[in-house]
């Protein structure tokens, strides 16, 4: 079924140059989707884009699923990378940034039922809280995850988190003692509220990613895996020197298509 559409999708989006079926097939690496919420965007809001909706998310499970791949989390990869266990043949890591309810809701119950499994990166200040970062004239507040939610998420298997810092806060635009104690702070927090070590951290906006001595006070603080929001397919095995692990943006308006070309080019669109 998923395997028909695609090629009709294929065969229209050959005449286009707009996407990237020409470029090489990426084979092997860590893909690693990028979510933010998961639903239907609310009336107002401007960043309709990072709104995938839960049909269109769990057609993407699907196809995930009839291609082999087996989701795992940072702490997976952390103990391959020990040597504690192989990585499945055909891995794949499933992120969301922010912690909205929506995952909860609507994310989570769909990763369990497709036997997967993700990570949720928690802007610590907003648990149980709202989006306060955001300007509500561009995006309405929405629900953060609660407490609870995460407790049972995590007591579940199917979700591990990871930290975006205490209030999503540029860190390549404020001075670096606060950037380290963003990250510390965070990473301290979580681990004496969740009683597991955080191993992963995403960057807010993708900011510091690239600038070195933020990512050196990443390391310092303790974190074994960064995330930016650079697109591609980080390779295995991982080399943290080189980069912040690469990530997949994937958008609202995508077709599985689109995904298709993520999933293998490492770019959709551009
Ligand atoms: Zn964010």
């Amino acid at each position: 079924m998923i395997t028909e559409s695609l090629a009709v999708l294929g065969a229209a989006a050959a005449a286009s140059a707009r996407w990237n079926w020409w470029r090489p097939v990426v084979s092997g690496g860590m893909p690693t989707l990028m979510y933010h919420k998961i639903g239907d965007a609310p009336p107002g809001s401007r960043l309709k884009k990072l709104w995938v909706a839960a049909d269109d998310f769990r057609r993407q499970l699907d196809y995930l699923k009839e291609h082999g791949y087996t989701a795992v989390t940072p702490s997976d990869w952390r103990d391959a990378e020990k040597g504690l266990g192989p990585l499945p043949e055909k891995p794949v890591l499933i992120t969301f940034d922010d912690g909205y309810m929506n995952n909860y809701e609507i994310a989570y119950p769909l990763l369990r039922e497709a036997g997967m499994k993700g990570c949720v990166f928690l802007v610590y200040e907003t648990l149980d809280k709202h989006n306060a970062w955001h300007d509500p004239a561009s995006e309405p507040w929405l629900k953060m995850l609660t407490r609870a939610q995460v407790r049972e998420m995590q007591d579940s298997g199917v979700i591990e988190f990871g930290s975006h810092t205490m209030r999503h806060r540029n860190l390549a635009a404020i001075p670096l003692d606060e950037t380290r104690w963003e990250l510390a702070e965070s990473k301290k927090r979580l681990e004496d509220e969740l009683g597991r070590e955080m191993v992963a951290f995403a960057y807010p906006y993708g900011a510091g990613a690239y600038e070195p001595e933020v990512r050196a006070a990443v390391r310092e603080a303790g974190y074994r895996f960064d995330f930016s929001i650079r697109q591609g397919i980080s390779k295995l095995p991982w080399v943290p020197e080189d980069e912040a692990v690469r990530r997949l943006l994937i958008r609202g308006d995508d077709t599985l298509y689109d995904f298709h070309l993520n999933m293998t080019r490492g770019k959709a669109r551009f």
